[in-house]
């Protein structure tokens, strides 16, 4: 019988996770939420623009074994909907999350819980903050950083207007060190934004920081959303789905 598998995707994770599933015969449909322009397409089918909620899912869980959500670890709500649509649904769900930074973590690094909080950070310890966070999560920082001469890094251009002083510099990973040595360097950077992403992709730009002593506040993950099991490496999750079998 062949496995048909739902991978909720956005992730470089998920892109590679799809290949190595179709390469071993899984019927795997990929789907993407439809946020960015030019997304980079996984191999195979792919649905595009969301469900619809829980109830969206669940729904369209009638055509799948199992699901498998790859998305980023910041995409709290897919998640969770997830969980609640295949726990109604009886539908085996496994969470592929590639490890975070936690454990790499430097003195020079200051944890915060949100994103505003972030932007407090920001504003005590620099007065040129490089925001590496999102072109949706941007809006949260005007209010604290309004002022400040601050360069913005993004896939697409935001929809939201910002402050006039502000740099905006659309580009998309991964990144290699030397170039973000540089473009700290160019724009005098004196305080790194992210997000706990975690993995190598854009890993460069902590290290880079780290290299010039510029200080790095650092968003920590949302809370897992349920009791579901959990793998960190695509090979992992290739293992999970072979069990199904
Ligand atoms: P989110 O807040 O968790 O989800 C918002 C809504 O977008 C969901 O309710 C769902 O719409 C739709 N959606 C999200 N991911 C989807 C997917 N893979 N397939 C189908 N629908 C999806 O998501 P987000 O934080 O905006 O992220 C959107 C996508 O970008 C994710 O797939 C994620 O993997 C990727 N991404 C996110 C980040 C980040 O920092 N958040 C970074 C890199 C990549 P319906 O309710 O209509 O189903």
């Amino acid at each position: 019988m062949t496995v048909r598998v739902l991978l909720l995707g956005g992730t470089a994770e998920a892109r590679s996770l799809a290949e190595r599933l179709m390469a071993d015969g899984v019927d795997v449909t990929s789907s993407l939420a439809g946020r960015v322009a030019r997304p980079r397409m996984p191999v195979g089918p792919v649905l595009i623009g969301g469900f619809g909620g829980i109830d969206g899912l669940r729904s369209a869980l009638v055509d799948y074994d199992a699901v498998v959500d790859a998305t980023h670890p910041f995409a709290a709500t897919i998640s969770a909907n997830a969980v609640a649509a295949c726990s109604a649904a009886q539908t085996p769900l496994v969470r592929l999350e590639r490890p975070g930074w936690s454990d790499r973590s430097r003195s020079s690094w200051h944890w915060v819980d949100t994103h505003e909080q972030a932007a407090g950070e920001a504003a005590r310890l620099g007065l040129r903050p490089f925001l590496t966070v999102g072109r949706q999560q941007l809006e949260r920082f005007i209010p604290a950083l309004r002022e400040l001469k601050v360069l913005a890094r993004v896939v697409d251009e935001p929809s939201v207007q910002l402050p006039a002083n502000w740099q905006v510099l659309s580009s998309r990973g991964p990144y290699a060190l030397p170039d973000e040595v540089a473009l700290l360097r160019e724009h005098r950077s004196d305080v790194l934004v992210t997000k706990d992403s975690g993995g190598e992709h854009t890993w460069p730009k902590m290290q880079a920081a780290d290299q010039l002593g510029v200080p790095v506040v650092i968003v920590r993950r949302p809370r897992p959303a349920g009791d579901i099991p959990v793998v960190s490496s695509v090979e992992e999750a290739l293992s999970w789905v072979r069990t199904l079998t």
